[in-house]
């Protein structure tokens, strides 16, 4: 009997885990870590064997095929060994999608995955479609494809699990972006990076649809360089010219209005012979990143034959999603939103450009490499004061000290938000988009949007 290792058993682990018993497998599970108590329970009772707090190495290394989870790096021995013993070390996406009839639309990017991901699967739901979530999100892919009862699934892929996909075919993708980030997962080469993204793309063929973002430069720079790609390309843009050339004329490519624009505050998205309208204005969503976003949905729907009044009424349904500049109050006409997701200084930049009004910006946490000169511009044009909330807010303040007319180092939640409603006036958007990690302060990014949101409730 085929001998299948798990690492790492969290939610996708776990799914794998259920999967590989469910098609007769021999299945072990390691976790350096400890398991949550809900996870053994669920491993106990399907009679999967597992270990905690070690790996037993002679167990992996007998394996036919190791699933891993996308938090263990290559450069860990054990995975090293298993290379040097050409073991298969796989992902628990490729996995699952050896067992699903259905059609996969993938999405991954440096930001906006999940956004994305949300606003598609729930336009395809709203739709009627018999779809399911899955990935980054919810519950994981291979628990989902025990049933196979989807017609369709919508996946929110990371680099990390693109990284140990092969054969893993996606029949509508998108990248969003590609701009730095996680790069001591990679060498510190950015390239590399950027490669790990376009493993979405393989094994896809011209029956398929590839949908990007034109104006991202890394993804459009190593776009030139795939001559080999036959997918189909739909690229989408927000410039206010549309850049003529190589990726909108590409031979392969049918040549005119296929993909998006937008102009005059109107996304039109073109598949095919179908044209669709929709105003920005209208989008529960703000901000042009969103714009971004919601073209890549549409032309995902419009790809799969929804008529055009299902993707507006999906549209004008969506809501806005938790941590990703989510309004949370205005008190004394001084507007909140939390954006603790943004970890990142590219996220910073769009949550900046999607305000006109003066900025109270909170900034501060890990810092993953940050290179801040990327906002500098729009921190000197919007910020009217920078509260830099960090254990160490050192980089912030040798940055941004001489840029901005105010700067103030706290090291709390409660001392941030009570320091912007000192400084707030009336007109004010106290913006919550760290660009850092959370971990010197809070649990996560979503413990530190829920403190934000609750010290805000408090002022009132
Ligand atoms: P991801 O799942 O890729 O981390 P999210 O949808 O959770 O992306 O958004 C993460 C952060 O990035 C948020 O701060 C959000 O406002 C910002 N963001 C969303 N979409 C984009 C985009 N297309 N480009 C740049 N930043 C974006």
């Amino acid at each position: 009997m085929k001998k299948i290792v798990i690492l790492g058993g969290g939610e996708s682990g776990v799914g794998a885990a259920l999967l590989a018993k469910a098609k007769g497998f021999e299945v072990f599970l390691s976790d350096k870590g400890t398991l949550s108590d809900k996870y053994k329970e669920t491993l106990s009772q399907n009679q999967i064997s597992f270990e905690e707090g070690e790996h037993t190495e002679a167990k992996i290394l007998d394996a036919d095929e190791v699933i891993k989870s996308p938090g263990i790096p290559d450069k860990v021995e054990l995975i090293k060994k298993l290379h040097s013993l050409r073991i298969p070390v796989i992902s628990e996406i490729e996995f699952a999608s050896r067992y699903t009839k259905a059609k996969i639309v993938a999405i991954t990017g440096s930001n906006g995955k999940t956004t994305t991901t949300l606003m598609t699967y729930h336009i395809l739901k709203n739709a009627g479609l018999n779809v399911g979530l899955a990935g980054n999100v919810g519950e994981s892919f291979a628990k989902q494809v025990i049933e196979d009862n989807f017609d369709y699934f919508v996946l929110e892929l990371s680099s990390f699990q693109l990284d140990n996909c092969f054969k893993f075919k996606a029949d509508v993708a998108i990248i969003l972006n590609i701009t730095p980030d996680h790069l001591d997962r990679y060498d510190y080469v950015f390239q590399n990076y950027i490669e790990s993204k376009f493993r979405i793309l393989q094994n896809m063929t011209s029956a398929d649809d590839f949908i990007y973002y034109q104006e991202s430069e890394a993804l459009a720079g190593e776009l030139l360089k795939r001559t080999d790609l036959t997918v189909r390309r739909l690229p989408v843009s927000i410039a206010p010219q549309p850049p003529e050339g190589e990726l909108k004329t590409d031979s392969k490519t049918p040549p005119l209005g296929v993909g998006g624009l937008l102009q005059n505050d109107i996304l039109h998205t073109q598949y095919q012979q179908n044209s669709f309208d929709f105003p920005v204005s209208a989008l529960p969503v703000k901000g042009s990143h969103n714009a971004i976003n919601a073209m890549c949905a549409i032309l995902v729907c419009q790809s799969l034959g929804l008529k055009n009044e299902q993707i507006t009424n999906g549209l004008k349904s969506f809501q806005s999603v938790e941590h990703r500049l989510e309004p949370c109050g205005e008190i004394k006409g001084v507007k909140y939103i939390n954006d603790s997701k943004a970890t990142n200084v590219d996220s910073v930049f769009y949550a900046l450009g999607s305000y006109d009004e003066p900025i109270i910006l909170i900034m501060g946490g890990v810092d993953k490499g940050n290179d801040y000169r990327q906002i500098e511009q729009l921190v000197e044009q919007k910020v009217k004061a920078l509260i830099c909330m960090g254990k160490d807010n050192s980089k912030l303040v040798d940055f941004f000290g001489k840029k901005v007319p105010m700067i103030f180092t706290v090291d709390s939640m409660q001392k941030a938000v009570q320091l912007s409603a000192d400084l707030g006036t009336e007109g004010d958007v106290v913006l919550l988009s760290p660009a850092c990690a959370s971990f010197d302060l809070f649990k996560n990014y979503e413990d530190r949007g829920r403190q934000f949101k609750e010290v805000v409730a408090g002022l009132k």
